[in-house]
C-alpha cells in the first residue's frame, strides 16, 4: 500500500530551515522593491542569501546532482517550490528563477559541451540571467505561425525577427531564441530551431520593457518587446538539430509550467493566509467577520479548492518522477496549468474582497495576485490551449460505438445481464414458486 502523505523526517528539516530563512530573511528583503533586483542591488543583498542556500544544499533543487543541483526530484521540490512561491523575491535566492531554470534545463538536456561551459554553469551559479524569446507580436506562442527567422548565410545565421514578452531580457546575457529556419520542411513542427545569443550581439534590439499590470511608467517592464536586425551568430550557435525547436520547447516548457503551478500553491496559501488573520481581527456592529456565514463560506471555499489543487500538483509531480518523461504526463501538466489561474484568481479575489478598501489598495499584495493569476492563465499558453490538452488526452482512451444505441444503453445491459444470469434467474425463480410467492415471476423480471 503505497499512497502516503507524509514527509520524511529528514527533508521535513530542511522545509523547516526554508520556512524560518524565508521569513526571516527573504520576505524582509522584497519590501526594499527594485533597490534588491539591479545587478548592483542583487550582488549586495542576493548574493549572500545566495551563499546560505548553497550551504543548506537547497540550491537549484530542479536540476540532478550532475548539474549542481539536489536531485530531489518533482515532489520534494514542489513542497519547497511551494514555500518560495508566496514571495517573488525567493526564486531567484534559491536558484531556481524562471526563465533561466527552464533555459538551463534544455542547454543541459541538448547542449554541445561548448554551450554546456559557456551559458550553463554561469546560469547554474546564478552569475548571469537569461530570456527565453519565442512569442511574436504577430502570433503568440504558436511556431506554427512564427515569422522570425535564421538564414545559413556561410557558417554564421542571420536572425531577423520581433519577439514579444521575453521576461527579463533587459537583464540578460543570454538569449535564448526560436526562429523559423526551415520554412519548407513538410512536417510543420520541424521548421524552427533554437539558437544562444548573446544579448550583446550587434543587431539585438529592445524596442520596449513591457510591464505588467496597470499604473506605472510605460517602457519601465521586465518584459523584453526585442526586434532582430541582422543578428549574425556562429553556426554553433544553434542548440541541439536544426528543426527540433518544437520538441526542445516543450521539455522546457513541461517542467516550467509545474514549477509555476507549485510557486502558486505558495502564493495562495499566503493569500488565505491573509484573509484569515483578517477575518479573525477585523469587527462589525455583527462581530468579528469570523463569525459571519458568507465569510466562512469564502474561506472554507478557499481551503478547499487550495487543498484540491495542491493534491492536484503533488500527484502530477509524482507521476513525472515516477515516469521521468515529461510527455507521458502531459494531460496531468495541462490539467494543472488550467486549474492554476482558476484557483488562485478565486482565493487572491476573495482576500483582496475581505480586506475592502484596503484589500484594493497597493499598500496590500492582493491586487498583484489578481494580476498575476490572470498572468497564469495566459504565459505559457492560454488556458483554452491547455484543457483542449486535456480533452484530447483524455479522448484518445475512447473507442466510438457504432450501434444506433451506445453499447451502455441500460435496456441493453439489461439484456446481456438476463442472459448472463439466466440459470440463477430461473434457480430464483423456481424458489420464488416452491414457496407460493406472488412476487416471484416479478421479482426475476425487473431485477
Ligand atoms: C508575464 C508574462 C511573461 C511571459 N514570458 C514570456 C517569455 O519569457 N518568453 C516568451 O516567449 N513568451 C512569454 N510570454 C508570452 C506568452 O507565452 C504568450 O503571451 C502566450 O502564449 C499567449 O500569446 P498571446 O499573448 O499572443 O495571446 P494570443 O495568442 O493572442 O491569445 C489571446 C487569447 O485568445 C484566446 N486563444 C488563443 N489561442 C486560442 C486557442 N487555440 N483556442 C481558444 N482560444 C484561444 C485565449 O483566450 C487567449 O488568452 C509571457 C507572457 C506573460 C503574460
Amino acid at each position: 500500500m503505497a499512497w502516503d502523505f507524509e514527509t520524511d523526517p529528514e527533508f521535513q528539516k530542511k522545509l523547516d530551515w526554508v520556512e524560518e530563512f524565508m521569513r526571516e530573511e527573504v520576505e524582509p528583503l522584497s519590501h526594499l522593491g527594485m533597490a534588491a533586483h539591479g545587478p548592483l542591488g542583487r550582488q549586495k543583498f542576493i548574493k549572500p542569501l545566495q551563499e546560505k542556500v548553497k550551504a543548506q544544499g537547497l540550491w537549484a533543487c530542479h536540476l540532478g546532482p550532475e548539474l549542481g543541483g539536489q536531485g530531489y526530484g518533482q515532489l520534494k521540490l514542489a513542497l519547497l517550490n511551494e514555500k518560495l512561491g508566496r514571495n517573488g523575491l525567493a526564486p531567484s535566492v534559491f536558484g531556481c528563477q524562471a526563465p533561466d531554470t527552464g533555459n538551463a534545463e534544455i542547454i543541459a538536456h541538448y547542449g554541445t559541451e561548448e554551450q554546456k561551459e559557456k551559458w550553463l554553469k554561469p546560469l547554474l551559479n546564478g552569475d548571469i540571467r537569461s530570456a527565453f524569446s519565442m512569442s511574436e507580436p504577430t502570433g503568440g506562442s504558436d511556431p506554427l505561425t512564427f515569422k522570425t527567422r535564421a538564414v545559413l548565410e556561410g557558417k554564421e545565421w542571420v536572425i531577423n525577427g520581433e519577439k514579444w514578452f521575453s521576461t527579463n531580457a533587459r537583464y540578460s546575457k543570454l538569449l535564448v531564441v526560436y526562429a523559423v529556419t526551415d520554412p519548407d520542411a513538410k512536417d510543420p513542427y520541424k521548421r524552427t530551431s533554437i539558437f544562444l545569443v548573446p544579448t550583446d550581439t550587434p543587431g539585438v534590439e529592445i524596442i520596449r520593457n513591457v510591464a505588467v499590470g496597470g499604473g506605472g511608467e510605460i517602457g519601465g517592464g521586465t518584459e523584453g518587446y526585442v526586434r532582430y536586425n541582422n543578428v549574425r551568430v556562429p553556426y554553433d550557435a544553434l542548440l541541439g538539430e536544426r528543426g527540433g525547436a518544437f520538441v526542445i520547447a516543450q521539455v522546457r516548457l513541461g517542467g516550467g509550467r509545474i514549477h509555476h503551478a507549485m510557486r502558486t500553491i505558495g502564493s495562495c496559501r499566503h493569500a488565505l493566509d491573509l484573509m484569515c488573520k483578517r477575518a479573525v481581527s477585523r469587527t462589525t456592529r455583527d462581530g468579528k467577520l469570523a463569525d459571519l456565514q458568507l465569510v466562512q463560506q469564502d474561506i472554507a471555499d478557499s481551503w478547499i479548492e487550495l487543498e484540491s489543487f495542491r493534491l492536484l500538483v503533488l500527484r502530477t509531480a509524482w507521476l513525472i518522477d515516477k515516469h521521468k518523461d515529461y510527455n507521458k504526463v502531459r494531460k496531468d501538466i495541462a490539467a494543472v496549468k488550467v486549474a492554476m489561474p482558476k484557483v488562485y484568481h478565486n482565493i487572491a479575489t476573495r482576500a483582496a474582497h475581505l480586506h475592502g478598501a484596503l484589500g484594493v489598495s497597493n499598500e496590500m499584495p492582493f491586487m498583484h495576485m489578481v494580476t498575476s493569476s490572470l498572468v497564469m492563465g495566459i504565459a505559457d499558453g492560454p488556458t483554452e490551449v491547455h484543457k483542449v490538452t486535456v480533452a484530447k488526452q483524455i479522448l484518445k482512451d475512447y473507442r466510438p460505438d457504432n450501434d444506433l444505441f451506445p453499447a451502455y444503453h441500460i435496456p441493453r445491459l439489461r439484456e446481456e445481464a438476463r442472459e448472463r444470469f439466466k440459470d440463477q434467474l430461473a434457480e430464483l425463480k423456481a424458489a420464488y414458486e416452491a414457496e407460493g410467492g406472488r412476487g416471484g415471476a416479478r421479482a426475476t423480471e425487473t431485477a
